[in-house]
């Protein structure tokens, strides 16, 4: 018996092994191999106790999404921690923007002219030149994050004209229903825009996600449990 074949099996094991044997598992589904998704460990108000057993279980991706919490407790743990690769994933303030490039090796939050006119400014003054994700606001809803469809295009040549390692698009879908839609116009967009990098899937919803493409899939409470608050 391999037990990551086994639908049953996974759900009995421990958050991380579990997470990764149902990446796994769908992505042999869709013919993909499952190395070519990176499971990043959404760790936004864990302390440095909740993060260090996936550490130690070899888990080297982890995302936060507020720079200075991130500050606080990153450091430390990428110093001691050789691999280690830190997202930033959701809003991003310009005024951030420096922090950010020093502290993170993924940006998956670049949505309006003014951030990447900040990073741009912020990678030339540090040296350090994490990837970017543009983030559409897919569902186009009032209040989300992203830039609006139809100003990809736009964003996506000032970005690149800025000098920003644009890898690929990254998407929140709309909560409460369902999500394949979304992920499959992301990949969409993504393919016309000759971008390899989808960003998409969070704990409800990433093997959908990697059904439809996904190459970076963002778990927290399916890895860490709920989030206080
Ligand atoms: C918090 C967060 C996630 C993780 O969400 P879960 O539902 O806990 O898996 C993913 N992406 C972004 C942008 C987030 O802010």
């Amino acid at each position: 018996m391999v037990p990551h074949e086994d639908p049953v099996a996974a759900d009995d094991l421990p958050p991380l092994e579990s997470v990764r044997a149902r990446i796994a598992r769908t992505a042999r589904i869709a013919g993909r191999k499952p190395a070519a998704i990176e499971l990043i460990a959404i760790s936004k108000t864990q302390p440095a106790e909740a993060i260090a057993p996936l550490i130690e279980a070899g888990h080297r991706s982890f995302g936060e999404n507020r720079v200075q919490e991130a500050q606080a407790k990153w450091p430390a743990l990428k110093a001691a921690t050789p691999g280690l690769r830190l997202h930033h994933v959701g809003q991003l303030q310009s005024n951030k923007a420096e922090d950010a490039v020093r502290l993170f090796d993924v940006i998956h939050g670049v949505d309006r002219p003014s951030l990447v006119t900040a990073l741009a400014t912020a990678m030339d003054r540090t040296g350090h030149r994490p990837d970017c994700f543009i983030q559409v606001n897919i569902g186009e809803e009032a209040q989300k994050g992203g830039c609006a469809i139809g100003d990809l295009p736009t964003l996506l040549d000032t970005a690149r004209a800025a000098g920003l390692p644009v890898i690929g698009l990254m998407a929140v879908p709309p909560a409460d229903t369902e999500a394949a839609p979304y992920f499959a116009l992301l990949a969409k967009l993504a393919r016309d825009h000759g971008l390899a990098g989808l960003s998409m899937g969070m704990s409800g919803d990433f093997e959908t996600a990697v059904m439809l493409g996904a190459t970076h899939v963002r778990v927290g409470t399916a890895l860490f449990g709920a989030r206080a608050g």
